[in-house]
């Protein structure tokens, strides 16, 4: 390269000759072309190194689009299991059935992506039948036309077992046009028996209107929610049973003496906004300890039922009859004027003296006397109002029994 510098400057300067100048010149061209070569090297190790970080950079957009599937999957599946755990803690909550009914076939309904239709059926305990009991759809007006089961549901509520049908027009366990006659479109389903550990309660039912078919995925979290609602369902129940169990008379079967003072105050605090009347008869068996040692103890507990019916049968809806002690009873009558409430118990009193109590071999009589009070001429509160039909049932002991007394 110097030599080349050397020979460019000679010649410019004119001093040297031709001679001087083409080895120098031969050099410089020598020298030229082998920068070029290593350049040439250094382009296309360049072109190498960015043809790997493209393919390098192409793999790792797929693998970030596949994270972001993934994530996208599992940000579903959270919210599909946080939506089980609602789900869970609302169940566990003391609803009542019929609360409880809807919220089923509601939360089946978001929770199932695809769903159009959610369908929730529960056996009726006396006859065994289904009873369609709350519908969820997620638009429009999906006709339902059978409300106690098509054969889907009733294949499930036979088998106890759940059942995907993805392919309703060609699946062979269903008679031919069982799904044409729903009258509505039917892409798919999947159903699940609702059981207690002792019986069968009922049927969760998802339709899906269009492809795509519900699939294993949905039919596992139908059976999850059918589980958790089974549960829900049953406890629900036991604790309504529960409920009634402590506000009933186990032999009667009406109100205890308690839950009667309970509606009593209740139906005052109403009588009082609305400045109605209301009344209370006070019923006493007319020599029951007679009638237990006569005939027998549970002689007596006949009469007492039949007599607690009688009365069921004779009071009006909002009237409220309790068993208030051994043989007496208590009736409520809110909205009822004193006069009027003395004919009741006039109807009453005549009924039980008409009415004769067949035992083993014979029929047998039996009389009650009545006391009657009421709201507010008698007292302005509950306890003075039972006070004033004791004293008046007790002058109808005292003047001969089989009587009603009131003011
Ligand atoms: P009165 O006409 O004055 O009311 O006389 P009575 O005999 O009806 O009244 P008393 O209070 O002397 O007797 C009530 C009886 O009711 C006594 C008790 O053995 C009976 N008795 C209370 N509860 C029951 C029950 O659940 N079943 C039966 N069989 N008898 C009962
Ligand atoms: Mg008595
Ligand atoms: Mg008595």
């Amino acid at each position: 390269m110097a030599s080349g510098l050397v020979g460019v400057v000679a010649l410019a300067s004119g001093r040297l000759s031709l001679l001087w100048f083409l080895p120098a010149f031969l050099g410089f061209c020598a020298i030229l072309q082998a920068c070029l070569k290593r350049w040439g090297t250094a382009l296309q190790a360049a072109r190498i190194g960015e043809e790997h970080l493209s393919e390098e950079i192409n793999t790792l957009e797929g693998e970030l689009g596949h994270l972001e599937e993934v994530s996208v999957g599992l940000l579903e599946r959270l919210n599909r299991y946080q939506k089980l755990q609602q789900i869970s803690n609302a169940f566990s909550a003391s609803l009542s059935p019929d609360e409880l009914i809807q919220w089923i076939s509601g939360v089946t309904g978001e929770i199932i992506r695809g769903a159009d239709l959610v369908l929730l059926y529960l056996v009726d305990p006396k006859n065994l039948v289904l009873e369609l009991k709350s519908v969820w759809r997620r638009a429009g007006n999906l006709s339902i036309k059978t409300k106690t089961g098509d054969p889907f549901d009733l294949w499930v509520m036979r088998q106890g077992q759940p059942l995907l049908v993805e392919e309703p027009s060609a699946d062979f366990r269903f008679p031919e046009g069982s799904a044409q006659r729903l009258g509505r479109p039917l892409g798919s389903l999947v159903a699940v028996p609702l059981l207690s550990e002792i019986r069968s309660l009922g049927v969760l039912r998802v339709e899906s209107a269009s492809p795509p078919p519900l699939g294993a995925e949905e039919l596992r979290l139908v059976r999850i929610i059918g589980d958790l609602a089974s549960l829900a369902l049953e406890n629900s129940r036991l604790f309504q049973r529960m409920e009634e169990l402590a506000i009933t008379d186990d032999l009667t079967g009406l109100f205890v003496r308690k839950h009667f003072q309970k509606r009593l105050e209740e139906e005052i605090a109403r009588a009082r906004n609305l400045k109605a009347p209301l009344s209370l008869l006070l019923i006493d068996i007319d020599r029951f300890k007679g009638y237990n040692d006569t005939f027998g103890h549970s002689a007596g507990d006949k009469l007492l039922k039949q007599l607690a019916q009688m009365l069921i049968r004779m009071l009006r809806v909002g009237e409220v009859a309790a068993r208030f002690g051994g043989e007496e009873f208590v009736c409520l009558l809110p909205g009822v004027e004193a006069a009027e409430a003395a004919e009741q118990a006039e109807a009453i009193r005549r009924q039980v003296e008409d009415t004769p109590i067949e035992l083993r071999r014979s029929l047998t009589r039996s009389s009650v006397s009545i006391g009657v009070a009421g709201f507010p001429q008698d007292g302005w509160a509950g306890e003075e109002l039972l006070q004033a039909a004791d004293q008046r049932l007790y002058r109808a002991k005292a003047s001969g029994r089989n009587r009603v007394c009131s003011s």
